[in-house]
């Protein structure tokens, strides 16, 4: 019955109801109400050990596995992440406030971001994270008269834009100067950088980053892009005389969030990828560099659910029948931003068969809230409890209070099975507390 429902955390109990980490999905609704997120511990934990155990396998343990953070950020998973030996992105002085809450060591922080204001730089900065990646000249310079000013010398990373797009399961080679994130190849706006980059006394120029895109199932894409930022790091070598010691290949591993998607193992991702790399090194006559990769969506996102309960069911006939969740965009907005599929299951009902045909829909004053179209469902009636899928990555983070529907929860499933608020429910004082009278 597992392989109906697409992650290892999630199974089906005797009583029919399905379960995470082992744990009863209606009880931990009853417990701590609804909407609710659940995520498992152990699956966060397992992929953070994939990736750990590829870089010790693929580049002799000289790479960083760091996580971006901005698919699901909260104290207590920096915690999790220090413990595995992650490595963490952040790109706003929120996330970066939140690693330093938790205590997560700054060296091993990657602070990004397309328009960092002076305030965030200052404090990454003051903070010492470990590597800076600068997305422009405007940016690079306020960095430098920062760093020169306040006497320190921050770990430089430049964002390259390699020209692959692969944003969808299709990728396109050129076209890519379209971006508002980093430095054009060919524009020549990127060596010019480098070559700033190169000149400065504060900063320490480590290397480059590229991130393609988001939810890849493609190998192809990675890399082509590996083969063109060695193939860039060369050319910097030759025409800047530095050569640059790390390789940040960005993050964008698919996931599984319907069981058609056939996501490629980490470890085929990484093999291909360090050959790639190993190559253009031996073509170019560089040294293999420190390799940093930025899983996000991959570390997170199949070890959480959310829980809501059905209201309505509203039948039109000839139509379409209406589920409606006392959640919605407000914790989810991924439907309604990018049509993201998802996996729908009636948790008490798991182990029986989806009869239904229904769309899935949230409580907010929109026509476009919705949480999924035609999605199969086993028959759900008012009260009943019903689970999202793979929600661990970019929902809570995405989450908003609109029409003032407070954030809900999250529940952490620990290994040893027991239940842990790691994020606790808003209130309504938390939704009024920044207004005046
Ligand atoms: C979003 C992002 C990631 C993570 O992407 P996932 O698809 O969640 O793995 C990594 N690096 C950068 C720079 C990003 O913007």
């Amino acid at each position: 019955m597992t392989a109906m429902y697409i992650a290892d955390c999630l199974d089906v109990n005797s009583q029919g109801h399905l379960t995470i980490g082992g744990r009863d999905t209606l009880e931990l609704a009853e417990t701590y109400g609804t909407p609710l997120y659940v995520m498992d511990e152990g699956e966060i934990r397992r992929a953070c050990r994939s990736y750990r155990r590829s870089i010790e396998k693929y580049y002799d343990g000289k790479g960083m596995a760091a996580y971006a953070s901005k698919a699901f950020c909260c104290k207590a998973l920096y915690r999790i992440l220090e413990e595995e030996g992650m490595g963490a992105d952040v790109v706003s002085a929120g996330e970066l406030y939140t690693a330093q809450a938790a205590g997560f060591p700054a060296e091993k922080l990657i602070f990004h971001g397309n328009n960092k204001t002076v305030e965030e730089l200052s404090m990454a900065l003051e903070y010492g994270v470990g590597r800076i990646v600068v997305d422009n000249l405007t940016e690079l310079h306020t960095l430098d008269a920062l760093a020169c000013a306040t006497g320190k010398h921050p770990g430089v990373l430049l964002r390259i834009k390699p020209g692959i797009d692969a944003h969808t399961h299709e990728f396109i080679r050129t076209g890519q100067i379209d971006s508002k994130f980093g430095f054009a190849l060919e524009t020549g706006e990127a060596m010019e950088a480098a070559k700033a980059a190169a000149a400065s006394r504060s900063l320490r120029f480590l290397g480059l980053h590229c991130h393609i895109g988001s939810q890849i199932f493609d190998i192809h894409p990675f890399v082509l892009a590996a083969q063109v930022m060695i193939g860039f790091m060369a050319q910097i070598k030759a025409e800047a005389g530095v050569e640059l010691r790390e390789l940040n290949l960005g993050g964008g591993f698919g996931i599984k969030y319907i069981p058609e998607n056939d996501p490629v193992e980490y470890d085929r991702y990484m093999q291909q990828v360090s050959a790639a790399v190993a190559e253009s090194c031996a073509q170019t006559g560089l040294a293999t560099p420190f390799i940093i990769i930025e899983p996000g969506r991959s570390v997170v996102g199949s070890a959480g659910i959310t829980l809501y309960q059905v209201g309505e069911v509203k039948k039109i006939p000839g139509i379409r029948t209406y589920v409606s969740v006392d959640g919605g965009m407000c914790d989810n907005p991924r439907y309604a931003l990018y049509k993201s599929d998802y996996c729908f299951v009636a948790a008490g009902k798991a182990g029986q068969p989806k009869t239904c045909t229904v769309t899935v829909a949230g409580k907010c004053c929109e026509t476009g809230d919705l949480l999924g179209e035609n999605v199969a469902l086993q028959q759900v009636q008012p009260g009943d409890i019903l689970a999202v899928l793979a929600t661990g990555a970019y929902n809570y983070s995405m989450a908003s209070n609109y029409n003032r529907n407070p954030k809900p929860p999250v529940v952490l499933i620990g290994e040893d099975g027991k239940d842990r608020l790691i994020v606790r429910r808003e209130t309504m004082d938390d939704l009024v507390k920044n207004d005046l009278d």
